[in-house]
């Protein structure tokens, strides 16, 4: 593989920690990439090597390039991982000492909320403050110190947050369950008080290697620290790239990186080898509105590049457009596959869906709703889950009435009130059953759901799922829903054909579960679509990523920066990192387009678009 001088020096740089500093496209990821491959040429064994990334396709493309440039065999492997995968393999090896029993569950975000929910009733708060909450004990959470995050958040929100936070807690606790977050506290806090655990991780990692560093969270840094033992670090990122503020990520801490490891050696690349020198130039004036950003200097020797901005009477004007250039683009030779239209928020792709399919120009969307969060998969999880984890209130309250089966909310009333404290709603329901309180058509079909969940749980994924099916009456229900046109029903059976296949690949449901849960969790996972097509993407799931031409479109203030981060001047620049991110994912064409009307009101252009072209027009 090619490395320039000063990739190289990086891979070969041994016994003190090491950060590469440099701007997108500079080969960050590549020289990480090759350093794996270099540490396995020394002879350092495959499963003493950590490496970091921050979404599971990352890591995914990261294996890939492994062995193709290594030969490795898979069964002698590097841990390749997110965070949150890595963390859970530790987590599930020593649940019973960090207060679990095997197997533990985890939760899904619609499991939290109605978690939560539960909670605020109980304490008589607004259930329309849920998300709010359950943002903020994610924070809190992040932080690394929870207690004392909430602790310092305004006088009106502490007291109410604190409570919700330990009842939560302590409701998680009492089902043997984790979120998402917890994954990677709870191993922090194991790793920081259990010495033995602490010391087993150190003698075994000699190397721990992070990509995208700038993006890491105070609870992600401290783990990467407590697992440090003897060994060695290697982080690669861009502070031009920090864009997950939102969530916690503290950019501080690539910042602080000598401060921290005071021996740490700095390497620095400049030459960009993905774009064209107009795009590097274009992309650098902008980022140097912000005034927090280290100084980088960044070159390309490819020339030839486009950067080009436009101005559309509305967005389906704007859209129409941006496919007939698209046409061109494929007519001169571009695979669909290699160009992207990239937006900031959300909405804003559906204008393009419509226009491309009515072009017949084909697309997929990254990092739009992935598959494990579409209704149908998310059912028949929940069926899943409540056959093993029967304490799981919210899944199991889910399948109650999906299909219809005349277990209506008076009904889970009723479970609510004759449970004894500690008891789930499942427990509520065999009791009923047991004592025959119920009217015999009720009856009968809360026999029939317990009597699957009874027969499934000891089965294989996808025998348990085809057991679902044959007994519930469900992909009927879909049918029904589909007639009313709510949803798609040949489409939600090709999931469930795609799931039944996917879950087939594990041994039994807990650890088709947790797979389930680890994928879920991945924003930026791309949709299972198969097929090609230009690809749709927001910017953070694009992240990372390459393509020919890029088109941003919708550069509207309010959209693009996100009217929610227009207040502040922290946020303003993390809008401004965002727009750094997306202009440069473009190897040759850069297109910025706005309109002035969307959704029928007029819309003003971004102030990105104009530090843009104060530099093109010069
Ligand atoms: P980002 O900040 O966007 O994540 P990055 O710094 O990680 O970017 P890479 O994705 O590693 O950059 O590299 C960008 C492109 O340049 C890739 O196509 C990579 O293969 C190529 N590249 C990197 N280094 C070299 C090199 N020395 N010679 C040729 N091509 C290179
Ligand atoms: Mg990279």
């Amino acid at each position: 593989m090619n490395l320039s001088r000063a990739q190289q020096d990086a891979v070969v740089h041994k016994d003190t920690p090491a950060l590469v500093i440099a701007g997108a496209g500079s080969g960050k990821t590549r020289t990480l990439t090759a350093k794996i491959a270099y540490l396995l040429e020394k002879g350092f064994s495959a499963d003493r090597i950590l490496a970091i990334t921050f979404t599971n396709k990352a890591a995914e493309e990261m294996k890939t390039r492994l062995i193709r440039q290594t030969g490795l065999s898979p069964d002698n492997f590097p841990w390749v991982r997110t965070y949150h995968s890595a963390c859970l393999q530790i987590l599930k090896k020593h649940a019973e000492r960090a207060g679990y029993t095997s197997p533990l569950q985890i939760l899904a975000g619609y499991q939290q909320q109605k978690t939560l929910q539960e909670i605020l009733v109980r304490l008589n708060i607004d259930k329309k403050e849920t998300s709010r909450l359950q943002y903020k004990i994610s924070m809190a959470k992040n932080h690394g110190n929870p207690e004392t995050f909430i602790q310092n958040l305004p006088e009106i929100e502490r007291v109410q947050t604190l409570e919700v936070y330990r009842q939560y807690e302590k409701t998680l606790q009492s089902i043997n369950a984790v979120d998402f977050d917890n994954i990677l506290l709870k191993v922090r806090d194991m790793l920081r008080d259990q010495k033995d655990i602490r010391e087993t991780y150190r003698e075994l990692f000699q190397f721990i290697l992070v990509d995208e560093y700038q993006d890491s969270n105070n609870l992600q840094e401290e783990l990467t620290r407590l697992l440090l033992g003897h060994g060695n670090l290697f982080c690669v990122g861009d502070d031009w790239q920090a864009v997950y503020g939102f969530r916690g990520s503290n950019v501080n801490h690539f910042l602080r990186f000598k401060e921290t490891y005071p021996d740490a050696r700095l390497f620095r690349l400049e030459e960009n080898y993905r774009s064209a020198d107009e795009i590097v130039q274009a992309a650098g004036a902008l980022i140097q509105n912000n005034p927090h950003r280290m100084d980088k200097h960044c070159y390309s020797e490819k020339m030839g590049g486009t950067v080009e901005l436009y101005y559309f009477y509305n967005e389906n004007e704007e859209a129409k457009w941006t496919g007939r250039k698209i046409a061109k683009l494929v007519q001169g030779g571009v695979p669909l596959d290699r160009i992207a239209v990239i937006y900031r928020t959300k909405f804003c792709s559906l204008a393009f869906e419509k226009v491309f399919r009515s072009m017949n120009i084909p697309y997929r969307m990254l990092g739009s709703k992935g598959f494990f969060e579409r209704m149908e998969i998310l059912d028949i999880n929940a069926y899943l889950t409540a056959a093993v984890f029967p304490k799981d209130d919210a899944s199991f309250e889910r399948i109650l009435n999906t299909p219809k089966r005349g277990i209506g909310p008076a009904m889970v009333k009723k479970m609510q009130q004759v449970r004894s404290s500690g008891d789930s709603l499942q427990d509520a329901a065999r009791h009923l059953l047991g004592k025959r309180m119920l009217t015999p058509k009720i009856h009968s079909a809360l026999e029939n759901l317990i009597g699957i969940l009874d027969s499934i749980r000891d089965m294989t994924p996808d025998t348990a799922i085809r057991e679902i099916l044959a007994r519930s009456a469900y992909l009927d229900y879909l049918e029904q829903l589909s007639k009313a046109d709510k949803g798609d029903f040949t489409a939600r059976q090709e999931n469930i054909e795609e799931l039944i296949y996917t879950a087939g690949q594990k041994e039994n449901l807990v650890a088709y579960l947790e797979e389930a849960a680890l994928v879920r969790e991945d924003k930026e996972e791309d949709e299972e679509k198969k097929g090609r097509g230009v690809n749709l993407a927001t910017v953070h799931a694009s992240k990372g990523l390459e393509f020919h031409s890029v088109f941003v479109v919708a550069c509207e203030e309010e959209l693009f920066p996100h009217w929610k981060s227009m207040q502040s001047a922290a946020e303003l620049e993390e809008e401004r990192r965002l727009m750094y991110v997306a202009m440069t994912r473009a190897e040759r064409c850069l297109f910025l387009s706005a309109s002035e009307f969307r959704r029928g009101r007029p819309s003003e252009s971004s102030r990105f678009l104009a530090e843009v072209q104060a530099v093109i027009a010069s």
